[in-house]
């Protein structure tokens, strides 16, 4: 059962038709599904209980506040990769000490205030950025827990731009270099508490194999390290488990927590995951509408007012969307339509070569599974507006991002005196 489907030839999001919420927000925004979210989470959650994980939602896939509340009523953590991420996640009600922070290039004031708010763990990608937190957890008087981001270099078979578990890429240290590292924090970091591991090969998972390769290097790691003398106490598993944006067939939770519970059910070791994408892709929409239908002998272009600017995916890493009238029933047209915004760029489509129904001006479009990195990629370029987000409930809905005002950044903006004269 999906939590977004067609009541008689109309689209709902749970309880509440599309056309009803266009009623009062103009298009083109985004909106989601609590219902989706929640479930998603319960049933990685259920899934995985064998572990007991902490589940860390990866708030960079959208960071709206009400998303992030929506996971820390269910008792979920966050994974951030910047202050502006920590502070999204304070705003929302995330606990600092379910909180960790990954990134490759943290700041030595984002760090600072991670360490000031008391975040459960930093996950260091260098020997320089561990050494930087060193200096600042002793300037401050505190120890810093840290897991070490190994890099397995292992193919996650996704797109190449967001495959992070290969030694080319830029994430993490090498797997082998863990010893020498824990030795020389043990012997010289005396700010630093490292008595972690974590792995992340990537984004948009479908084949788990990858995952188990990835996982049984990092188990076989914490024995080794241990061997050695050193403690491991948990482990942050990383995201990555991808979604089924065209029929492609989604990874398998039952065998996915088989791999898990296989390669750490012994080891004696705290779990945490970061799943982004998996826990809010699906639950989103973006809704745009018809500007203008352009036929032309080989195809047909259909001009929306939602633009490469509210969602690049499709341009960034060929991602696929669904595309889906909000009113359904139409003929099928004949000729493949191309669904492109009124960018000034070739890139700037939203689909392409689909099987549509005939269409008019004004009607309403849906493009699918737009939850994750929808919005949370947004930009404002052509001066276009970020735009709204709605968060549905059951039959209720709220507007959880207001469209930002074209006043509102030319308020950032400034003339310098030499300009001032016209
Ligand atoms: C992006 C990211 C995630 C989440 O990835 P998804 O594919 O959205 O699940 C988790 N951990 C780290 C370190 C990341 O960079």
């Amino acid at each position: 059962m999906s939590s977004i489907n067609y009541v008689n030839e109309e689209l709902f999001i749970e309880g509440v038709s599309i056309e009803a919420i266009a009623g009062s927000i103009e298009t083109p925004f985004y909106c989601y599904s609590t219902a989706l979210m929640v479930r998603r989470y319960r049933d990685l959650r259920e899934a995985l209980k064998l572990l007991k994980p902490t589940i860390y939602y990866a708030v960079k896939a959208n960071p709206n506040l009400a998303v992030v509340r929506t996971f820390s009523h269910q008792g979920a953590g966050a994974d951030v990769v910047s202050v502006g991420e920590l502070r999204r996640c304070l705003a929302a009600g995330i606990p600092a000490n379910k909180i960790v922070f990954a990134g490759v290039g943290k700041t030595r004031s984002e760090i600072s205030e991670a360490l000031k708010e008391g975040v459960f763990q930093l996950n260091v990608e260098s020997e320089p950025e561990l050494i930087a937190i060193n200096e600042v957890a002793e300037s401050l008087g505190l120890i810093a827990s840290v897991g070490l981001r190994v890099n397995p270099d292992v193919d996650a078979k996704t797109h190449a731009k967001i495959t992070t578990g290969l030694k080319e890429n830029k994430f993490g240290i090498e797997l082998d270099r863990a010893p020498y590292i824990f030795e020389n924090a043990a012997r010289s970091l005396e700010n630093i508490s490292l008595k972690s591991l974590s792995v992340h090969i990537g984004s948009q998972l479908l084949d788990l194999a990858p995952y188990r390769i990835a996982y049984r290097k990092v188990a076989e790691m914490t024995l080794r390290l241990r061997a050695l003398g050193f403690e491991i106490d948990h482990l942050d598993l990383g995201g990555g488990l991808g979604i089924s944006y065209n029929a492609e067939k989604a990874p398998d939770l039952n065998s996915f927590s088989e791999i898990v519970n296989d390669i750490f059910g012994d080891l004696d070791c705290k779990i945490g995951f970061e799943p982004g994408r998996y826990l809010v892709g699906d639950a989103g929409l973006l809704v745009t509408k018809v500007l203008y239908i352009k036929k032309g002998r080989d195809k047909t272009f259909i001009i929306v007012d939602g633009a490469m600017n509210d969602l690049i995916r499709p341009t960034l890493y060929e991602g696929y969307h669904g595309v889906i009238p909000v009113h359904r029933g139409g003929e099928i047209q004949t000729k493949l339509c191309d669904i492109v915004g009124p960018i000034c760029e070739s890139g700037d489509y939203l689909a392409q070569d689909r099987v549509l129904p005939e269409l008019n001006e004004n009607d309403l479009l849906a493009i699918k599974s737009a939850g994750a990195y929808g919005a949370a990629m947004s930009s404002t370029y052509n001066s276009r507006p970020l735009v709204p987000e709605v968060l549905v409930n059951g039959g209720e809905f709220c507007l959880i991002r207001r469209r930002q005002t074209v006043q509102e950044s030319i308020d950032l903006e400034k003339i310098p005196n030499w300009l001032e004269t016209d």
